[in-house]
């Protein structure tokens, strides 16, 4: 099957007792057995969940994987892969994520005996000279947020194969539509589905997907004993939104790519940080394991000034100033005051992730309004 093919039909199968194409909201906490240990294979509904249990199966599907979990945030989902560790085991971290990623490992997991290091994977040679006996996670994201670098995951898979170590790639930026980290060789891909496959910035819900039937084994036990699930009005949402991922994400591309070479020769603009340059540093990575390169840029201004940024964020009409992204809406955000403010400023400093930093969530609108925004927001 296809892609845009699977988002529409893989894992869903008409509902069994009534025909209903679309799969309903099961909303139940707990099902009727028959006889003691005698039921449907729905015992309890943090357990399972029939809306759930189909939404598991389609995310599967897009990532070309043999499992899926789905959980109450993507956060949950960080969660629940962190879980799999014990007290002095090492992970090696790519220095430029996710701001609540970066919180829960230093300020939550440190603190309970694990180690990490945040290391810079644009080069993924950097990974070898911080692996010890104890490393046991690669946590990688790509493209990255907010300073959209590209990290090689065939590359990054060969070390960690080599050094029998587990491979999670965080594929929200990405999607499935444009990069599937399973077959480029990662054991674990998360997404937050609030996100792109949510896509209509209407769900908080994160998601894992495996391939290894023990390692899907071990996370849906954490999965049920920590208890982060999303409830099945959340799931039919996503079930949903994944219908139209491919038609939107490609129509994300279409106009980042646009917006990206707008920027690009703009006079107040320093620089636009986007992976389809031909100039961007990994440009031959993202072409070799990405369908195309998608609608989050990021760009600074000429000065550096903060007050400068502010003042062209509070101007855009249709782009709106909030955290999160790819929602079918347009969407700006201030990276150093927002998503990663609860990185210290000495280390945002260092991945160039600077005061007058802005980036955009491209979305589905006609982009010559977009454009007219921009224009009339930097003006
Ligand atoms: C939003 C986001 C997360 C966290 O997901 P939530 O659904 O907000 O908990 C993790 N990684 C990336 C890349 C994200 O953009």
């Amino acid at each position: 099957m296809k892609f845009g093919t699977k988002t529409i039909h893989a894992g869903i199968e008409p509902d069994p007792s009534t025909g209903a194409i679309m799969t309903p909201i099961f909303q139940t906490s707990t099902y009727v057995q028959a006889s003691p240990g005698d039921h449907k294979g729905f015992e309890y509904a943090r357990s399972q969940n029939p809306t759930r249990a189909v939404l598991q199966k389609s995310i599967a599907a897009l990532e070309n994987g043999n499992h899926g979990l789905a959980f109450s945030s993507g956060m949950a989902a960080v969660d629940a892969v962190i879980k799999l560790l014990s007290p002095g085991d090492e992970v090696i971290a790519a220095n430029d994520l996710y701001g609540g990623t970066y919180r829960l490992f230093t300020k939550i997991y440190a603190k309970f005996g694990l180690k990490f290091h945040f290391v810079d994977m644009s080069n993924i040679s950097n990974i070898e000279s911080y692996i010890n006996d104890n490393t046991k996670l690669v946590w990688l994201e790509t493209p990255t947020n907010p300073m959209m670098s590209i990290i090689d995951v065939v590359g990054a898979a060969d070390i960690t194969k080599k050094h029998k170590l587990l491979l999670a790639v965080d594929n929200t930026f990405a999607t499935p539509y444009l990069q599937q980290p399973l077959d480029l060789g990662a054991d674990i891909v998360m997404h937050s589905v609030t996100k792109y496959l949510g896509g209509h910035s209407d769900v908080v819900m994160g998601a894992l997907i495996v391939n290894d039937d023990r390692l899907s084994k071990d996370l849906a036990f954490i999965q049920n004993s920590s208890g982060a699930t999303p409830g099945p009005q959340d799931s039919f949402l996503v079930l949903r939104g994944i219908k139209t991922l491919h038609l939107r994400v490609q129509r994300h591309c279409d106009n980042g790519k646009i917006i990206a070479n707008y920027l690009k020769d703009h006079y107040k603009v320093e620089k636009v940080y986007w992976p389809g340059f031909e100039n961007h540093p990994n440009h031959e990575i993202a072409k070799e394991q990405m369908r195309d390169f998608g609608g989050m840029i990021s760009f600074t201004l000429k000065g550096d000034s903060k007050e400068e940024a502010f003042r062209v964020m509070e101007k855009f009409k249709l782009f709106s100033l909030a955290e999160s992204l790819g929602g079918v809406e347009s969407m700006v955000n201030h990276p150093a005051t927002m998503t990663h403010a609860s990185i210290p400023y000495g280390d945002r400093q260092k991945i160039g992730l600077l005061d007058s930093l802005i980036r955009l969530s491209v979305g589905i609108e006609d982009v010559d309004d977009l454009l007219d925004d921009l224009k009339q927001a930097l003006n």
